[in-house]
């Protein structure tokens, strides 16, 4: 990371994730007058996990680490949310990830809660050996916290498909043996091999791809001329980069966390992984583009941009050098209440993260399905169902938009409340 992106992270860092997500769930409860003890219930996370733990170094030296996991509401069924590895994984960040699972859960009406988890460490300083001890220790410090009927972890910022591996076998390992077949989803997001299903890896980016196909048919936009930037080039960026390529639009300039590249004639996003792979995952030098400071990257002119890389990126500073049409949010949380309002004002369109990147949690639901049921499941399966659910809540949301007359982040929340509000007011309140 070059010294730019590491000052742009100590500035973002000092904004309250938490605090925004609880801002925004505040002006939606407000908008569609929530039950108030109902507010108060969902505006407070269940159960909150930290776990240090010891883990032994390839220098034989041991290291203690910080892991945690936050079970937000389990009221429409079990926890489920991913797993980040990174330096400032705090319980501030992923106490607001828990609650975005649980309203992105609700909007796109799966049988899951809301929850996430991380390790604070930094992936760069660990060989594989290390990060796979620190994965099964991490798991065993968690014990039964996690469980496939009960909390079930996925893959975030930092983590793949081989440490959700590594997960499975270690919880696996801890259980009877006649159990343990019967509880391969207790994580998704596993290799095809170990029990993934077909299409998890591109999952997030499909569902960014559904949901601008959806937004340009309703607005008679033309993607295939459409120019576009990317914040973050893992797997939710480099994805839906890919996956927009056959639509047409030029991808103009990226940034992660190394540098900014720009170049106005485009960037093939295939090219772009393919040397990115070959350089730790980053797109520093890469030939085929110019780099470019943050500031500049922010302020590039282009009709859409896609933040798929950390929270707090938009902000009130960031939000007036914007020049785009639409963001569509691939990150959690990647706007903050201030960058909304400055969007707004703007006339700048948002279509928030619970509705744009909840591709991964609907494909993970299907992993956990085709384990449960010893089902496999093909890509054209996997993505029917996907578009289905995707055009299902984008439909929900924009009516929900239109009938308040409000933003669509606002909508989308007040589509996921009211559904857990509808269940807490049946079921009441024990005792
Ligand atoms: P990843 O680890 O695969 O990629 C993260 C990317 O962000 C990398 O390219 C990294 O270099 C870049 N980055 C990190 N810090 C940066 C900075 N300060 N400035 C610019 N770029 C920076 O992670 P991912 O799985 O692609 O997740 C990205 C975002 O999408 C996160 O907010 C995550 O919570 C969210 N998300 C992921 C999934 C999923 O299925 N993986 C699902 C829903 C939402």
């Amino acid at each position: 990371m070059n010294n730019k992106t590491a000052e742009k992270n100590n500035l973002d860092s000092k904004i309250s994730f938490c605090d925004n997500v609880i801002k925004q769930f505040h002006k939606a409860a407000e908008l569609m007058s929530i039950d108030s003890d109902i507010r108060r219930i969902l505006a407070t996370t269940k159960n909150e996990v930290v776990v240090h733990f010891p883990v032994r170094m390839d220098d034989g030296t041991i290291r203690i680490f910080n892991g945690y996991r936050v079970q937000h509401n389990d009221v429409l069924g079990p926890f489920k949310g991913g797993l980040r590895y990174h330096p400032q994984t705090s319980t501030d960040e992923v106490r607001a990830l828990a609650m975005l699972m649980t309203w992105k859960t609700a909007l796109v009406n799966l049988p899951f809660g809301g929850a996430k988890g991380g390790i604070e460490c930094n992936p760069l300083e660990l060989s594989i050996t290390e990060l796979e001890r620190i994965t099964r220790r991490f798991t065993f410090a968690l014990g039964n916290i996690i469980g496939p009927e009960y909390d079930i972890p996925a893959p975030d910022v930092n983590t793949n498909a081989q440490i959700m591996v590594w997960i499975l076998d270690t919880y696996l390992a801890t259980i009877p043996p006649q159990d343990r077949n019967r509880n391969v989803h207790v994580v998704t997001g596993k290799t095809i091999a170990s029990g993934g299903i077909c299409g998890r890896d591109k999952a997030t980016g499909q569902g960014i791809v559904f949901t601008i196909e959806n937004w340009c048919k309703d607005k008679k936009f033309d993607l295939s001329q459409a120019t576009y930037i990317i914040q973050g080039f893992g797997n939710v960026g480099s994805w839906a980069a890919r996956l927009l390529k056959p639509h047409g639009p030029k991808l103009i300039a990226v940034e992660d966390a190394s540098c900014a590249i720009f170049n106005p004639a485009g960037i093939d996003p295939d090219d772009l992984l393919r040397y990115s792979k070959s350089n730790q995952n980053f797109i520093a030098k890469y030939p085929g583009a110019e780099e470019i400071d943050h500031k500049t990257f922010m302020g590039t002119k282009a009709d859409i941009f896609i933040p798929a890389a950390l929270e707090n990126q938009i902000t009130k500073e960031t939000a007036q050098l914007l020049k785009v049409k639409l963001v569509i949010e691939g990150a959690n949380g990647p706007t903050t209440p201030e960058g909304d309002q400055i969007l707004q004002e703007k006339n700048v369109g948002l279509l928030p993260g619970i509705l744009c990147n909840a591709g991964g949690v609907i494909v993970s639901y299907f992993e956990w399905l085709q384990n449960k049921r010893s089902e496999i499941w093909d890509l054209e399966q996997v993505d029917h169902s996907l578009r289905r659910i995707i055009d299902h809540a984008y439909i929900r949301t924009r009516e929900t938009a239109l009938e308040y007359k409000t933003d669509w982040r606002t909508a989308a929340y007040i589509v996921a409340l009211k559904r857990l509000e509808e269940v807490y007011r049946e079921r009441g309140i024990f005792p």
